[in-house]
């Protein structure tokens, strides 16, 4: 118990650390070329902000959220996602007096849902986002989506599916909502337990039932009953996207489900080695939340990617990124006088940008060169009596079993041009 993390957590390894970082560094330079800024948000929020940014009626607030009370008797709940969160910063800092449209991201941040552990769910998993604020026009779903296939691009992830999808708007959904209800009417006793309690606040989410949407697919779609403007912010879409070069399939299928989603529904996929699909990004557009939230009326949408997926596909895929290259020289020492040269050493060398260390078990001058070819080091110098009365040191190179003697004034130097 002691020595096992809980249930549907992971740590992060030293051994995995650099694809973490590689994820990290691909997110943040995508999002410089395209203008976005860095935000970060508390891992806790009043647990009302989800209840109404996320949606009374969804798995993640209904059955998935870490919600406790505090010392002071408030209801606080870990983040499940980051959109609400970023809304809520959104409207407390006025960004929205700020030039919109206000463009948002954040990376690697830590989501917790107390969902079933199985592959690819976690109930502590950590997710890439952006969201942009007041900007209504159709190129900036087409701008977020080609932003999350770049960065899936950068990180060796290629051949996704991108399907898309819009769900309308307040003005299209009510009439659209009635004809939906009138064919799900009938077949209510066939479906689950959770769409029966679903059918009135929330028929939409029914069709994205894994369970009962095989028995729907003749259901009536929301992409056909779109009012005016949301159809022709679709068609719009679609030239973005084709504009850019991006191929795309269009499912009718892909809900969002609250009043305060429209429009652009979105979903970045891949299949799953148990035969399912795993979605690695999925996003929209939420033109109402923000106002929903208390702030004043203004468009935004966002995408959330999950790491650990990112890093599962490529796993699946053998596209990991190459380890990076471990140390450049390790400074080996004989005697506490030739010790202390190499503390020294190894200081002017990290100070010129060059890896460098030495041993700190207090190994023996062989166990140090044994300890070189566990680390893979190309590059050993030695420092010991000898050297240090003449001012060398000796500089092996491991691959090729050779050694010189370089003048200690020298060797830093030396090393930079090699
Ligand atoms: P799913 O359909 O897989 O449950 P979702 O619709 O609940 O996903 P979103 O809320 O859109 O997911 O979250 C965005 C992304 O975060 C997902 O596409 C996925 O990559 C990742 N994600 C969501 N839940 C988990 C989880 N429990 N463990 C790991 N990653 C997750
Ligand atoms: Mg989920």
């Amino acid at each position: 118990m002691l020595t096992q993390a809980p249930k549907g957590t992971q740590d992060m390894l030293p051994k995995d650390a650099y694809r973490w970082q590689e994820i990290a560094r691909t997110m943040r330079e995508a999002c410089a070329l395209a203008g976005y800024q860095e935000i970060r948000t508390p891992i806790f929020e009043h647990t009302e902000l989800f209840q109404r940014g996320v949606g009374d009626t969804t798995d993640v607030v209904q059955k998935e959220m870490y919600t406790f009370e505090d010392k002071g008797n408030r209801s606080i709940t870990l983040k499940p996602e980051g959109t609400a969160g970023a809304v809520r910063a959104f409207i407390e800092s006025h960004m929205y007096a700020e030039t919109l449209p206000v463009k948002l991201y954040y990376s690697a941040c830590p989501c917790f849902r107390y969902e079933k552990p199985q592959s690819g769910r976690l109930r502590q998993f950590h997710q890439n986002g952006v969201e942009v604020f007041g900007a209504k026009d159709a190129s900036v779903d087409a701008e977020i989506i080609k932003l999350a296939m770049d960065i899936l691009h950068a990180n060796g992830i290629d051949g996704l599916r991108l399907n898309i999808n819009s769900i309308g708007c307040p003005n299209c959904r009510a009439a659209y909502l009635e004809k939906l209800k009138a064919y799900l009417e009938p077949k209510l006793p066939t479906l689950c337990k959770t769409c029966q309690e679903r059918f009135e606040r929330n028929p939409m989410r029914i069709l994205d039932c894994k369970e009962d949407a095989p028995k729907l697919t003749d259901a009536p779609a929301m992409l056909d009953n779109l009012c005016e403007d949301c159809a022709g912010h679709f068609e719009k879409l679609k030239g973005y996207l084709g504009a850019m070069g991006l191929d795309y399939a269009i499912d009718p299928r892909i809900v969002r489900g609250l009043d305060y989603y429209t429009k652009t529904v979105f979903e970045i996929i891949t299949d799953a080695p148990d035969g399912g699909e795993l979605t690695v990004c999925g996003g929209g557009r939420y033109d109402g939340l923000v106002e929903e939230l208390g702030g004043p009326a203004t468009p935004g949408i966002g995408w959330g990617m999950g790491i650990e997926r990112m890093i599962m596909v490529q796993d699946m895929r053998g596209s990991a990124p190459a380890a990076p290259a471990p140390l450049d020289v390790l400074v080996v020492t004989l005697g506490d006088d030739a010790r202390m040269e190499g503390v020294k050493l190894v200081s002017e060398l990290r100070a010129k940008g060059i890896k460098a260390d030495l041993d700190h078990a207090a190994r023996s001058m062989k166990a140090q060169f044994k300890y070189a070819n566990k680390l893979g080091v190309k590059k050993v110098i030695v420092i010991a009596g000898d050297e240090l009365e003449k001012g060398v040191v000796k500089l092996r190179d491991m691959e090729a079993s050779s050694e010189a003697e370089v003048a200690r004034g020298e060797i830093v130097n030396l090393l930079i041009r090699n």
